[in-house]
């Protein structure tokens, strides 16, 4: 019997965790495999060749899917591949931006940011000008960006980042956190060195994975370094674990997460049965998010929400973030809630308390009732619910989703 005083479950449409597909759930759900079990090591192979794939990566690159979160994934890219003392450039467009920034620093690196304000993203040109400012002092490690900042909801472009770093025979590190699946990334066509993720979001799984794939270049960087990583965050403790998995043994080094590398492998099955060709069921995938994007931003542009982003090819398509009067998210949030529907406030510190974000990633790109949703609370939490605007927004919703 369903417990009828049990609050709702609301409908998840915070920037991660997210909601996730029928598949993912089932394969979820059960018993927890042993990590020896025969099926669970088939799957984990699985899933590591898929994420080559899904990343667009190439041949030779190394998957890593580990117990943790995107902090984790950043934090393993930072330790492996910047020794301390060594350069790197950051790209700055948010809370993650800085993130990474703090870790550089803790790693002992000498650290050359490029920012923007809240809202924009630096030029590649200014990005270029760093690079070369940073070499005049001796040699730079690594670049590292954010894909889309879930702070701004600034979507940068990592393919030209990808090609002046290379130019220059520096790695170069993205963070998709917040993108991965859900934006376009090639990473083999581009040139990129680490796209780093987490489950919890375009990849539509439970929260608790770190995942990335690492570039052949990449995996030679760690060679050559000298102060090691953490233990847990070392690629060489990790890979040979990787590779048993993929090549149809078990291995350990420390119990992966087993629930969750069942869910990983049906989901990336999923995201890639959309097509024979990876390329095209990618294009899919990233496809689907512009879509609920351009509807959404439709609805929002009908409610006067302006979005953080300062220019349209700057608005990220696996989330919104959306400007309101100071003072109002948290009012705005608690609404929405009471509609079913949970977003999330405001996260950079400059505009903590005037803005609020809504996540668009995975399944629900697929849902375009759960979209409608969406706007209705957005609607009732801004303006009147029977308001002829709250009956715009959905018009504009529906007219745009096509
Ligand atoms: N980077 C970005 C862009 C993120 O959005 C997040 C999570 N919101 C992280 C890193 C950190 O991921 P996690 O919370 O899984 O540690």
């Amino acid at each position: 019997m369903p417990d009828e005083t049990a609050p709702r479950r609301p409908l998840l449409m915070i920037p991660g965790p997210v909601e996730v597909s029928e598949r993912v759930l089932r394969a979820a759900a059960g018993p927890p495999p042993g990590h020896l079990a025969p099926d669970l090591i088939a799957d984990f192979g699985a899933a590591l060749g898929d994420m080559r794939r899904a990343w667009l990566a190439g041949a030779d690159a190394a998957p890593f899917a580990v117990p943790g979160g995107g902090t984790l994934a950043m934090e393993s890219a930072v330790t492996n591949l910047v020794d301390p003392g060594e350069r790197a450039v950051l790209v700055d467009t948010g809370h993650f931006g800085r993130r990474m920034g703090e870790m550089l620093r803790r790693r002992g690196a000498e650290v050359v940011v490029v920012e923007a304000p809240p809202g924009e993203a630096p030029a590649p040109e200014e990005v270029a000008e760093a690079l070369d400012r940073a070499a005049s002092g001796g040699e730079v490690a690594a670049l590292f960006a954010t894909h889309v900042d879930t702070s701004t909801g600034v979507r940068l472009d990592p393919r030209p980042l990808a090609a002046l770093a290379a130019e220059r025979g520096v790695l170069s590190v993205f963070d998709g956190v917040c993108a991965t699946a859900g934006e376009r990334f090639a990473m083999e066509a581009w040139g990129a060195d680490v796209y780093l993720t987490a489950s919890q979001k375009a990849l539509g799984l439970p929260a608790g994975l770190a995942l990335w794939v690492a570039s052949p270049r990449a995996m030679e960087a760690r060679e050559r370094l000298s102060t090691p990583p953490p233990l847990t965050l070392d690629w060489h403790a990790w890979r040979p674990v990787m590779e048993a998995y993929e090549a149809g043994r078990g291995a350990y080094f420390s119990t992966p997460p087993t629930t969750l590398i069942r869910a990983l492998a049906a989901g990336l099955a999923e995201l890639l049965a959309a097509a024979d060709d990876p390329g095209e069921a990618m294009e899919a995938a990233f496809a689907r998010h512009e879509r609920a994007a351009h509807a959404l931003r439709a609805a929002w542009a009908a409610l006067g929400l302006g979005l953080v982003p300062v220019r349209p090819e700057l608005a990220a398509n696996t989330l919104s973030a959306l400007r309101c009067a100071p003072g109002r998210a948290g009012e705005i949030v608690q609404a929405a809630a009471r509609r079913g529907v949970a977003i999330a406030g405001g996260l950079h510190p400059d505009l903590a308390d005037r803005s609020f974000r809504v996540g668009h990633m995975g399944v629900v790109t697929t849902r375009p009732e759960a979209l409608r949703k969406t706007v209705e609370a957005v609607a009732a939490a801004v303006c009147d619910e029977e308001s002829e605007q709250a009956r715009v927004a959905v018009a504009a919703f529906e007219s745009a989703w096509g």
